[in-house]
């Protein structure tokens, strides 16, 4: 944060700055006007299930839309958000505009919501799922919550009791990214998860590495065992279904069914003309 000068004002560069930290600063301050300025925008992206083809659920995926830039891409801004704590207004808002969204959806589809490990830090964001929930009217049992391993890292009781406070108002919690971090299998014991989400790396070499085959053979055998489903993301092939569709994944999510789409093509989507339909 830049501190005030000598003449009470406050400075936005401090000199000496590099031009990266100048850049990041920027950033900062855009992203503190892009709420009010309503750049913000939800993509849906459909999971659907392996053995029906049928769409089940749209996974909510923020997009900025800068006046400037273009769309920059959640990488590229949520780190900021997290850091500068601006991460709690704009996760209310995908919650509150995510709720809204499915309640008006012609089919009582779930929708995913990514959450960031930050807004599990205050108590306030079991109000803003419950303001989120009532306000959209949108039954809590259609809405999930992804959070990554990073959420449980400090396995602090306060982090295990919001789950719990969350899964209690009737939301769904599941596992985004499994694999990628440093200790899922312990992760899964912390929590009853609703599903596993498996991570877009192992899909990725599924057909290529044994292990990445190996790895995905024993998660999805790990959701069948705790009576959970299991999605991967990132599909992108045919042959990457039918892998899966070997190993007993139950839900699918990629490109090679639908690249996310703004928030009005959802009944497009939902219409089938666009998929690929799981054959
Ligand atoms: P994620 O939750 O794992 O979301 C999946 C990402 O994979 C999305 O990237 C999606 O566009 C991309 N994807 C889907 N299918 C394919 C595919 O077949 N191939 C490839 N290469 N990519 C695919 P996106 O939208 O750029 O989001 C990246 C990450 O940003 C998300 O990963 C999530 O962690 C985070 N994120 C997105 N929206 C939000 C949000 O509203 N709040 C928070 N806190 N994080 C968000
Ligand atoms: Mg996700
Ligand atoms: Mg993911
Ligand atoms: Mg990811």
């Amino acid at each position: 944060r830049a501190k005030a000068d000598g003449r009470g004002t406050y400075r936005f560069f401090e000199p000496g700055m590099d031009a990266k930290a100048q850049a990041r600063r920027l950033l900062e301050l855009e992203l503190r006007g892009a709420l009010a300025r309503q750049e913000f925008e939800l993509y849906y992206q459909p999971i659907q299930d392996l053995e029906s083809g049928e769409i089940i659920e749209m996974e909510a995926l923020i997009r900025w839309k800068h006046p400037l830039r273009g769309f920059v891409a959640p990488m590229d801004f949520i780190p900021v958000a997290e850091e500068t704590g601006l991460i709690t207004q704009i996760g209310d808002w995908v919650l509150a505009r995510a709720c809204k969204d499915a309640a008006a959806w012609s089919r009582p589809l779930s929708v995913a919501v990514n959450m960031s490990p930050v807004q599990f830090k205050s108590q306030a964001l079991l109000r803003s799922v419950e303001a989120a929930l009532s306000t959209s009217e949108l039954p809590a049992a259609r809405l999930e919550l992804e959070i990554t391993e990073a959420v449980l890292m400090d396995e602090s009781d306060a982090t295990l009791g919001m789950l719990h406070q969350l899964r209690n108002l009737g939301v769904r919690i599941s596992m985004d990214d499994f694999g990628t971090g440093y200790s899922s299998l312990g992760y899964l014991r912390s929590f009853p998860f609703d599903k596993i989400k498996i991570d877009r790396s192992f899909i990725r070499d599924l057909t290529s590495r044994a292990d990445a085959m190996a790895i995905v053979r024993a998660v999805t055998g790990l959701g069948r065992s705790l009576g959970i489903p299991t999605t991967a993301e990132g599909v992108e092939t045919a042959e990457q279904v039918n892998l899966l569709r070997r190993e007993g994944c139950t839900q699918v999510q990629g490109f090679h069914f639908s690249e996310p789409r703004p928030a009005s093509e959802v009944e497009y989507m939902l219409s089938g003309r666009n998929l690929r339909i799981v054959s």
